[in-house]
């Protein structure tokens, strides 16, 4: 689970985050929609501490992210995420790079991490680019070893950045559907998207922020279908 408490962060003089409660129970889909600019890249790296939040708590699978003694290297380990952009090493092929970090992080031997990044990419429906290089795979293509690499570390919690919005509309479709069977395996997932169809689907609940705060939230079907604030009508009249 995620539980994210009266969370801030600014940059200089730019608060960015003001005060953002926000709870992602195990097992649970939460997709966190709104305009660009609104913070939601912010609050998704300060749940791993890519950046240090300016006031609040993060807790992640029990553990206090923003405690100063935490041991955020044991956190993240707990922690997937996948943005955007991909970010594959070019050098290594599909299975290097879905064992790297098992190897390096978690000092997994060759053998172990090998089946398990195999299992990894099969399970998003690449077993046979194993031995593909990144520049050989369609950007959907990818994003599924992103995402596989980063189950191969055996995260309690899964956070998604716009994994869709860099592909080829053509694309999108795998893509979502690896997220959704991850969904329907219990994954604990917090995902920020634009895919509103997605959203609607999947999202156990959906989160609008805009200008750094939650403006409302509830099951997708009320906050997508039915929205109770005027920001959110004007967002998704420009999404929709
Ligand atoms: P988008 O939909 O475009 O991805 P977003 O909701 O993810 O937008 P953020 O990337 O979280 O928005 O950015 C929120 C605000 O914080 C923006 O005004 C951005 O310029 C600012 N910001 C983000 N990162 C930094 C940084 N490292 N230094 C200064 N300002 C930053
Ligand atoms: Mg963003």
């Amino acid at each position: 689970a995620i539980e994210i408490a009266g969370l801030r962060k600014a940059f200089g003089d730019h608060e960015v985050l003001r005060g953002i409660d926000l709870a992602v129970a195990a097992g649970e889909v939460v997709c966190v929609i709104g305009p660009s600019g609104s913070g939601k890249s912010t609050l998704l790296r300060c749940v791993n501490l890519l950046e240090e939040p300016t006031g609040g708590t993060v807790r992640v699978a029990g553990a206090e992210v923003t405690d100063p003694d935490a041991d955020i290297d044991a956190i993240r380990r707990g922690i997937g995420m996948v943005f955007q952009s991909f970010n594959l090493f070019p050098h290594l092929t599909a299975l290097g790079n879905v064992t790297v970090a098992q190897r390096k992080v978690l000092g997994r031997g060759r053998a172990e991490a090998e089946r398990i990044g195999r299992e990894g990419l099969a399970r998003v429906g690449l077993a046979d680019k194993v031995d593909a290089y990144p520049d050989r795979l369609s950007g959907g293509q990818q994003q599924r070893v992103a995402i596989a690499r980063a189950l191969a570390m055996g995260p309690a919690v899964m956070l998604f950045d716009e994994p869709t919005s860099a592909l080829d509309p053509e694309l999108v479709g795998d893509v979502l559907g690896v997220m959704r069977d991850l969904a329907a395996e219990g994954m604990t997932m917090l995902v920020v998207t634009h895919e509103m169809s997605f959203a609607r689907e999947v999202a156990d609940r959906v989160v609008f922020m805009d200008g750094g705060v939650v403006v409302e939230e509830g099951p997708a079907a009320r906050v997508i279908g039915a929205p109770e604030h005027e920001r959110t009508r004007a967002f998704l009249s420009r999404v929709l």
